[in-house]
């Protein structure tokens, strides 16, 4: 199938991705979890396996040919990074080991050195766990207040509300961009601008955006994004935290160790400039590199073409899961990504997923790391088909003709 959107030709896209070569159970891959991690296409496996097979060495720290070599390779993948979300400085962007990281960071550093009693924090109620917890840590040492921004019964972030919400006490907003259990894409631009108007910071949860759209920091105008390689066609393990650099020049470092120093007695420790003093011990050197070398084929393709495609496949999606009888949609925003999240009146979740694994179709289902979404649905759990570049309407009517099994298989 060619996408109708010129030049982008998922075909000729699929045989990137040596996954999809091989079938399951007898039966082509039908690959509908991407927002919980994408396929690797080839150039990223290449890129990783020629840096361990031919560049590889510590970086940082060796004087010899290998080790700069690979030190000005990694640090040009930072510079890729900065490029690809249009950040100020290369400064701004700390290697993590994910999104999670991210936000554990920023909520230890940031969040221990400036929040206390009488402060308020506001998440919205379709958070990841990752952006929850973390706070709801720091808070039983700091009693801070919570507050959470609802949305309708669709999915759609109650801007109205949240504005409601914020007040001089408010110090910090973290809310994502994209919801990873209902798909909801949020007014991101409009929550920063009326956070800065009461003086508080945004931490935007980027995880579920950058795969699908051009991010713009200096645009955007958020404080603290974050997202992690492995969504975005990269490796696992690796991550960004962007901050600007007059709030991370003023944070405490997270991990103590080597590389973030830059002298230590036994007496006292100084740090090295950024982003170095948020990075303690050997990085993930390859998987920086394999990172880049996935931004890359993401931006050779185009975001309006992916934007295009992935848009065309949502419309061809919503439109025949119409045909099953005894679906609900859970989340039906008026701005959505690529997600279908979804019940069935004949059958849990888990079931579904499990007859479709059988036809090889996989999609993600239970509570997507999003619980108080689910609990806000009122169900314990969804089944998820989640949309990449590389998905097709093939993929679609492979799920549909699935669903309809799971139908029979249950009435
Ligand atoms: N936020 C969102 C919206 C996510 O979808 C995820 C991953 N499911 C995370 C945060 C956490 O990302 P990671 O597990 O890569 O740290």
């Amino acid at each position: 199938m060619t996408s109708n959107v010129s030049n982008y030709n998922v075909d000729e896209i699929r045989r990137d991705f040596p996954i999809f070569e091989q079938e399951v159970y007898g039966k082509p891959l039908t690959f509908l979890d991407s927002a919980a991690s994408a396929q690797k296409p080839q150039c990223v496996i290449d890129a990783i396996s020629d840096c361990y097979s031919n560049e590889y060495a510590n970086i940082h720290r060796g004087g010899y040919f290998l080790s700069q070599a690979l030190t000005a390779k990694y640090e040009a993948s930072r510079e890729t990074v900065q490029k690809h979300i249009n950040a100020r400085s290369s400064k701004e962007i700390i290697f993590v080991r994910g999104a999670t990281e991210a936000i554990n960071l920023v909520a230890q550093t940031w969040g221990r050195s400036n929040l206390g009693a009488g402060d308020e924090i506001i998440l919205s109620q379709m958070e990841h766990h990752s952006n929850i917890v973390p706070w709801q840590m720091l808070r039983g040492e700091k009693s801070f207040d919570i507050k959470v921004s609802p949305i309708d019964e669709r999915g759609n972030f109650l801007l109205e509300d949240y504005e409601k919400l914020l007040s001089e006490k408010t110090k910090l907003v973290a809310i994502t961009h994209v919801s990873n259990a209902i798909g909801t894409i949020t007014p991101i631009k409009e929550i920063i601008k009326l956070a800065h108007k009461v003086g508080a910071l945004v931490l935007v949860d980027g995880c579920q955006a950058l795969p699908h759209m051009e991010i713009d920091m200096q645009d955007l105008d958020a404080d603290f994004y974050v997202f992690s390689g492995h969504k975005m066609y990269g490796p696992t393990g690796v991550g960004a935290l962007y901050g600007r650099e007059e709030l991370l020049e003023k944070m405490p470092p997270y991990q103590g160790g080597g590389d973030m120093i830059r002298s230590v007695t036994f007496d006292e420790t100084t740090f090295n400039d950024l982003p170095h003093k948020f990075e303690a011990g050997t990085p993930h050197i390859v998987g920086g590199i394999g990172f880049a070398a996935a931004l890359d084929y993401v931006a050779a393709l185009g975001f309006d073409n992916i934007h295009d495609h992935e848009k065309t496949l949502l419309d061809y999606g919503l439109e025949k899961i119409k045909e099953v009888d005894g679906i609900e949609l859970r989340g039906q925003a008026e701005k959505q990504a690529g997600i279908l999240s979804f019940t069935m009146e004949t059958a849990h979740p888990h079931d579904i997923g499990t007859i479709l694994d059988q036809d090889g179709i996989a999609i993600r289902t239970g509570h997507h790391c999003a619980q108080p979404v689910m609990d806000f649905m009122d169900v314990p759990a969804t089944a998820r088909a989640s949309f990449g570049l590389y998905n097709n309407t093939d993929d679609i009517d492979r799920l549909i003709d699935g669903l309809h099994k799971v139908n029979r298989i249950f009435a």
